[in-house]
């Protein structure tokens, strides 16, 4: 009786849901079937607000608007001129444009997209919590689904439903000026991170004033260029493509992605937005993708200007069009509009394509509400700014805070020692924040909310203002901020040194580096500081790892702060000082140096071995901090690791159990990581693959027993003949220091 209570509701709720979506379904169809040419190709349309706007943020331009939403149809706005908004001036703009639209012959409502990276970047006073490299630091997946739904309700609370995010590119180059975007080099903690998000987002239904569309990107590859810089060439076999780059699309289309967005790039010669093979035969056929598919900025005319493969403009729209692209982010201006017009006349676009297209796009602003009330609705605009986001960011921040180093328990610090608190990111709020922070840069303090702290002002807040001396100035490239006499003069009179130094903010190409080194300005005050003889604490603000090899030895302890949002400082502060006990741990590989570049889950054949020479035998994997790297105030012990059995068969589960003891005196949080081997493959096996983590916390001298429950599934990788599969063999079950033996058979 108690079953049938709780199933006759969820079959209602299913059977509401299922004749909704194919009630849009019908009317996306029957408009269609209304829609002149021009129509169409409108909708496939998406410029950027500037074109629709006067010089001043915020303010329209009424010839202009009319010019983009009327003659020429837009189908979608993105995107600020140059900074944040409030909501107030959000509802201003999204009123004026739908207004706009409802002129229109069909009143087809305006899609309008934003960059919510790591919150809601483009509404003043929304909170930014940590970017998503931070978010994998923290293992929490309910943490980062609770993020997820602030940045959804804030995007929503200013009018706008569709979320460029998130970045499902895996960070497996560090080089990469989007590292800070990426979860980091591990392809089990990006899909699993990423289909949560993509729930948080969706899951609501998308005419909830709770949930916005999300946009998984980049597809495909993005973060793999061979230089790091921004969208410059990929070579990237296949094989490497599907077991690296794929699994997170397959996972966030599984989760119910609405949209994606394209690759910039080019993937062994081929640009993403030209490959029919990329974009229709694999996303649409065999990942099974319905959504809508959006161009990168400017992308379609670059197949032209930048990667030379189409020789006229109108051909570039003509193979992106007819790759699978449904919408293009023209941005600038209506040339997209004109030329697809054009190559559809002439018969270079079958016209079947273009309904293709429109129909997905319809489609998504019906499931969106958006044909019922395109407004800012009252519901959603109640949403914005609550007091619990701030507990939430901190909490968020605390769990993203990786320990690197602790030499002799020298962390925490006492909070009656005086300590001098210096560095470029010190008295900086952007390099707390990083990309995507109010501008796209980041880098604008003037936007950001202002009760924003910094390190030197929570440190001073939390130890007094007397116990707190500063060399550092506002501003992370001022010269005060490197001037090493003025560092040591201040040290006499300090117990120890919190050293702020890593990256200030950057995103996407003014990001690139042609170096992971710290700039020699940084390691020089970091030498200054030791010198001082005084014990000095490194806090690393950066988006990416800068080598800090020549320095690390010398810092007593080592915090990798990452670019943590709003609440950085705080976080920073608590940890260093004991109230937060920390419990981060490392999504990458911190490399120690250029040659040293090996991630976790190398092969066996990164070891350098040589018979006839026994000096040379070289460990593979020399990181300054391995991936999963993290240390906590508290120690943790693990005992009696039990399989359900040393055999499993064909697509029966396998249980693991393993005991956690907390053996330290401190109560902390603490991340189990399971990782499997399999000994011998048909082509050469990984060491080993991260294949499920839990956070837990545990009281001082408690433990836990958890279990785990694994499949054939969960232990697959991509074959020479690019099949994903699991093949009959020994493996083994890793968990920190245990180590447990099973035979798979099918
Ligand atoms: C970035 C995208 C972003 C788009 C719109 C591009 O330059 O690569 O990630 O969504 O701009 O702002």
């Amino acid at each position: 009786m108690k079953k049938l209570a709780i199933v006759l509701p969820c079959l209602f709720l299913s059977a509401l849901v299922f004749s909704q979506s194919a009630a849009d379904q019908q009317k996306a169809g029957a408009l269609l079937q209304k829609m002149t040419l021009d129509e169409k190709i409108g909708q496939m349309t998406q410029v950027t607000l500037g074109v629709v706007s006067t010089q001043t943020d915020g303010i329209l331009d009424p010839a202009a608007l009319k010019k983009a939403v009327l003659d020429y149809k837009v189908g979608s706005i993105l995107n600020v001129t140059n900074h944040a908004l409030s909501v107030d001036q959000w509802h201003t703009v999204i009123t004026q444009i739908q207004d706009e639209a409802k002129k229109g012959r069909l009143n087809i409502p305006v899609i309008y997209g934003l960059d919510g990276i790591h919150g809601q970047t483009y509404t003043l006073d929304a909170t930014l919590f940590p970017q998503n490299i931070g978010m994998a630091a923290t293992r929490n997946t309910e943490l980062a689904a609770a993020v997820t739904k602030v940045a959804a309700k804030e995007l929503r609370a200013s009018g706008v439903r569709w979320n460029f995010a998130p970045v499902l590119d895996c960070g497996r180059q560090p080089l990469w000026s989007r590292f800070p975007e990426t979860y980091g080099e591990d392809v089990y903690i990006g899909k699993t991170m990423g289909a949560t998000v993509i729930k948080a987002y969706e899951e609501d239904g998308l005419r909830n004033p709770t949930a916005v569309a999300s946009c998984m990107k980049h597809y495909l590859g993005y973060s793999a260029s061979r230089t790091g810089k921004d969208r410059t060439p990929i070579y990237l076999p296949e094989i490497e493509m599907r077991e690296y780059y794929v699994p997170q699309f397959r996972a966030a289309i599984k989760a119910g992605a609405s949209t994606l967005m394209v690759n910039s790039g080019e993937i062994n010669g081929v640009p993403v937005h030209g490959s029919k093979y990329l974009l229709t035969d694999l996303l649409r056929k065999e990942l099974g993708f319905q959504g809508v598919i959006v161009t990168d900025w400017e992308d379609i005319i670059r197949l032209h200007t930048r990667h030379n493969v189409a020789n006229s403009p109108r051909a570039a729209v003509a193979l992106a069009i007819n790759a699978g692209i449904d919408m293009s982010m023209v941005p600038m201006d209506f040339s997209f509009f004109d030329l697809l017009k054009e190559a559809v006349q002439k018969g270079e676009v079958p016209l079947s394509r273009i309904d293709d297209a429109v129909k997905r796009i319809l489609l998504l602003k019906y499931k969106l509400g958006l044909f019922d009330n395109p407004y800012p609705e009252a519901a959603a605009s109640a949403n914005f700014g609550k007091g619990e986001y701030q507990v939430l960011a901190l909490q968020a921040a605390r769990e993203a805070m990786t320990l690197l180093k602790n030499e002799n328990g020298s962390l925490p610090l006492a909070k009656n020692l005086k300590i001098l608190v210096a560095g470029p990111s010190a008295q900086s709020i952007s390099a707390l924040n990083g990309c995507w922070s109010y501008t796209w840069q980041g880098k604008e303090e003037q936007w950001y909310p202002k009760d924003s702290k910094t390190i030197f002002q929570a440190i001073s807040d939390k130890i007094g203002a007397s116990n707190t001396i500063t060399t550092s100035v506002k501003g992370f490239g001022s010269a005060d901020n490197y001037d090493t006499m003025k560092l040591k003069a201040a040290a006499a009179g300090a117990d120890a040194i919190v050293l702020c130094l890593g990256e200030n903010a950057y995103a996407e190409s003014p990001g690139n580096i042609g170096d992971l080194a710290l700039p020699e300005e940084q390691v020089n005050l970091a030498n200054a500081a030791a010198a001082t003889g005084k014990p000095v604490i490194l806090v690393l603000t950066e988006g990416r790892p800068r080598f800090i090899t020549g320095i690390a030895p010398r810092m007593k302890g080592i915090l990798m702060a990452y670019w943590s949002g709003k609440k950085t400082a705080e976080a920073v502060s608590d940890v260093l000082f004991g109230d937060y006990n920390p419990d981060g741990r490392l999504p990458f590989s911190y490399p120690r140096s250029m040659g040293e570049m090996v991630l976790y889950d190398r092969k066996p054949t990164e070891d350098v071995r040589e018979i006839f020479n026994s000096d040379m035998n070289m460990e593979g994997y020399q990181p300054m901090f391995p991936f999963g790297w993290g240390l906590s105030y508290t120690s943790f012990a693990y005992s009696d690791l039990q399989l359900s059995s040393d055999k499993l068969k064909g697509g029966e589960p396998l249980t693991v159990r393993i005991t956690v003891k907390n053996t330290g005196s401190r109560d902390g949080k603490h991340t189990v990581e399971l990782y499997s081997h399999e000994l011998y493959a048909s082509i050469t096996p990984n060491m080993r693959r991260l294949r499920a983590f839990k956070k837990i916390f545990l009281k001082a001298g408690e433990s836990q027993t958890l279990s785990f429950t694994l499949d054939r599934n969960d232990l697959a990788f991509v074959n020479a003949q690019l099949k994903t599969v699991t093949e009959p063999g020994d493996f083994e079950v890793l968990i920190g220091d245990k180590k447990a033996k099973f035979v798979y058979s099918e």
